[in-house]
């Protein structure tokens, strides 16, 4: 007998994978050029050159059986402490190599979390809508179960009162994921410590820590003067999950880690926990050569020129037009109402009738809007303008 939570989880389809697919298909038939794909999360951006640089410099100047070699489970001690360096230079932490655990991308980080969490089969995760879809699987991996918030409408910052409602006795984490995706939304400071102001009675309450899962592969994806707050610095019971897949356009890389403040609660015991839920999941010893690589490029910025002008010229093009949306302050999404109030309904129209490619909120959580990822050519912004003026005349508002 096979195991039947594997097997939904192998054959259940995903709407952002068949609208990729769809797109590679039709790009054959009407040509690349008249197929606008806004379905993928993937990075349009290069890699700094200083990553390519680091890349080949290894390869030429180290011994190859070291450098596709395995590292110790947990990473190596210089790229932690590089990491943990970088944490300290930015933000008030007095973050340490022991504290950092180097994961294959931000994935593998959030369910070790997850397994690590989980010791009952009532515990749950509470995420926030709109959330990333594949938290219904990641936050499940130990057992436990996802419980949802509702949106909070237009603006996408956190109901506080539905979250109160929403964490009960059961609850173990909730998880932040701030820049956000699907919304582009930043969760202003102030939001962040009013969740701590209430996950701190909460945990008093229930006898037991609440901790705070920040999920964080778009922290350096913001835009303007907006700010991302590193949550540990509002609540210590937090743990924070990152990868470069986004921030140095590596996902293919898969390189993350999780970071276990010491001052969270069971400090020491939980990264010892999380190490083992890893272990499980074979999510140790990832890529050397790559660790090698963010261990020297942890301080690069990226170049976020490209995305900012997608963002400006897909907002202000959407927005004339009477679409309607808030202005993403980060990451490379921009969530927008599905102009007749149907996400499936619009989605479906604008992939048959017009090539663009969008993906229904309803997998977010969130029914009634569009998720469009921006990590495209500005090209196929400028081309897909008229698309959308068919579109949101013929479907109204
Ligand atoms: N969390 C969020 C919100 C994401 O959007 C993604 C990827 O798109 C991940 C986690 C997984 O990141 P990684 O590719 O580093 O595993």
């Amino acid at each position: 007998m096979l195991n039947q939570k594997y097997y939904g989880y192998g054959t259940a389809p995903s709407v952002i994978r068949e609208l990729f697919a769809y797109g590679l298909e039709q790009a054959k038939i009407v040509g690349k050029d008249k197929v606008y794909d806004y379905s993928l999360g993937n990075p349009s951006i290069p890699a700094p050159a200083k990553v390519n640089d680091t890349i080949k410099k290894l390869v030429d100047e180290e011994s190859s059986i070291l450098l596709h070699g395995y590292s110790m489970a947990p990473g190596f001690e210089s790229t932690r402490e590089a990491i943990a360096a970088n944490l300290r230079k930015r933000f008030n932490t007095n973050a340490k190599a022991s504290e950092l655990f180097m994961t294959c991308g931000c994935a593998p980080a959030l369910i070790s979390v997850a397994c690590a969490l989980t010791s009952e089969p009532d515990d749950n995760f509470v995420v926030i809508a709109p959330y990333f879809p594949e938290y219904n699987v990641f936050f499940k991996a130990g057992g436990g179960k996802v419980r949802r918030v509702a949106p909070d409408i237009p603006d996408f910052q956190i109901n506080l009162e539905a979250l109160e409602e929403t964490v009960n006795h059961d609850t173990v984490a909730v998880v932040i994921n701030s820049p956000n995706n699907p919304s582009g939304v930043i969760y202003t400071k102030e939001t962040l410590e009013k969740i701590a102001a209430v996950l701190k009675k909460k945990s008093v309450k229930y006898g037991h820590p609440i901790y705070i899962v920040a999920d964080e592969p778009y922290r350096e994806l913001v835009y303007g003067d907006a700010k991302v707050t590193f949550i540990p610095e509002v609540y210590d019971d937090t743990i924070v999950c990152y990868s470069w897949s986004k921030s140095l356009s590596l996902p293919g890389e898969r390189i993350g880690y999780v970071y276990v403040p010491e001052k969270c609660a069971n400090g020491q015991a939980l990264y010892a926990t999380i190490a083992g839920a890893a272990r499980e999941i074979g999510s140790v010893c990832p890529p050397t050569l790559i660790q090698r690589v963010v261990e020297e490029c942890v301080d690069c910025e990226p170049d976020l020129l490209a995305y900012d002008e997608n963002r400006n010229d897909l907002y202000n093009g959407l927005t004339e037009m009477g679409y309607e949306c808030a202005k993403p302050d980060g990451a490379f999404y921009l969530f927008m109402k599905a102009p007749n109030g149907d996400d499936m309904a619009f989605s479906e129209a604008a992939k048959l009738e017009e090539n663009i490619l969008i993906v229904p909120g309803t997998g977010f959580g969130c029914p009634g809007y569009i998720r469009l990822a921006y990590c495209v050519s500005n090209k196929t912004i400028k081309d897909s303008m008229p698309g959308f003026k068919r579109l949101i005349e013929k479907y109204g508002k």
